[in-house]
């Protein structure tokens, strides 16, 4: 069926869903970091970006929280564009693992077979193939231009929370040489893992992830930059990945109960993709015990129920101003 929505729906939708969220309680931040562990668990915010590049942002759309697991989506474009939807499938999959997004025992299990780009062990493997092999600068421009063209402005990466991180990554060290055991890492093991910490320690603010998601929903066109940033084709693979294992072992519930393909971070940032008609992200510390924002996906999923919006409804949906 056709829909049609103005955007003056749409921006009633996100403030109606802020300000339900808003005083909403339960969860915990992320401690496994200690970075993390001291961030004001108060902080919220909600962006919205259409088609067109215009925003709805409300409360702490600007404060630079850490991307975390996001950044797997970001990285992941990044290797599609270099391997393709094919070579991306061969070295590391599109499977959902069903486990924590750290699990050793995916790794474990699925030894002979590849997991996906979207938990740890995929995410480090990814970096490991970005080119060119061998040299951690040029790799690292290449995932940190990546970033900031998704987003359409630079993103840096948060000091503290890289030295947290190192400090403290012991078992994504032994991810990344579980992989090196099986012949699923690329690059030095080390360096790869390396990268990932940097890539997650990146300060990213909600507005730049909802520009994000749009550039996803839009195929690869930044609607703020005006740049095509991926071929048209790789969007509907992306998206893809993030609906089978955005949310990690709770990726079905969120699905089934929001409607929206979306992506969480344990730095309490959540990116979501409606494929051509808008991206939205939201970020809020507090995690759920499987690392979800508690607050983010609420507020994601108002937006959606409150316009009736849903992936598989098979509407096909028009925003009017
Ligand atoms: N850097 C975090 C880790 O590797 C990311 C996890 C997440 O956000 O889910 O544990």
């Amino acid at each position: 069926m056709k829909k049609t929505l103005t955007k003056a729906q749409v921006k009633t939708a996100v403030e109606e869903a802020f300000s339900k969220v808003k005083n909403l309680k339960g969860g915990k931040n992320a401690n496994y970091i200690p970075f993390l562990a001291n961030i004001d668990p108060d902080l919220f915010g909600l962006s919205l970006t259409l088609p067109d590049g215009e925003q709805f942002n409300l409360g702490d759309t600007e404060y630079k929280f850490g991307i975390e697991s996001v950044s797997k989506v970001l990285t992941a474009i990044l290797i599609l564009k270099e391997y393709g939807a094919e070579g991306v499938l061969q070295k590391i999959g599109a499977d959902a693992t069903g486990l924590p997004f750290n699990s050793i025992f995916a790794i474990l299990l699925e030894n002979d077979h590849p997991s996906t780009p979207l938990v740890n062990a995929g995410a480090i493997s990814a970096c490991s193939m970005v080119t060119p092999q061998g040299d951690s600068d040029a790799k690292w421009k290449k995932i940190i231009d990546n970033i900031s063209d998704l987003c359409a402005s630079p993103a840096p990466v948060l000091d503290e929370l890289y030295k947290s991180e190192s400090a403290t990554n012991f078992n994504n060290r032994a991810i990344a040489w579980l992989l090196k055991n099986y012949n699923r890492i690329y690059d030095d093991p080390d360096m790869s893992l390396d990268l990932y910490t940097r890539q997650c320690s990146v300060g990213i603010t909600a507005s730049q992830l909802s520009i994000c998601a749009a550039t996803i929903a839009n195929k690869g066109f930044n609607p703020v930059s005006k740049k095509q940033i991926f071929a048209e084709e790789l969007a509907p693979k992306i998206t893809t990945l993030i609906s089978s294992v955005g949310f990690y072992q709770h990726t079905g519930d969120w699905l089934y109960t929001s409607g929206i393909p979306a992506k969480s971070g344990v730095g309490g940032g959540v990116l979501g993709v409606l494929p051509g008609v808008f991206g939205i992200a939201a970020f809020a510390p507090p995690l759920d015990e499987a690392g979800n924002s508690v607050k983010a996906q609420a507020a994601v999923k108002a937006v959606m129920n409150k316009l009736g919006l849903g992936v598989f409804n098979g509407d096909q949906i028009e925003i009017a101003d």
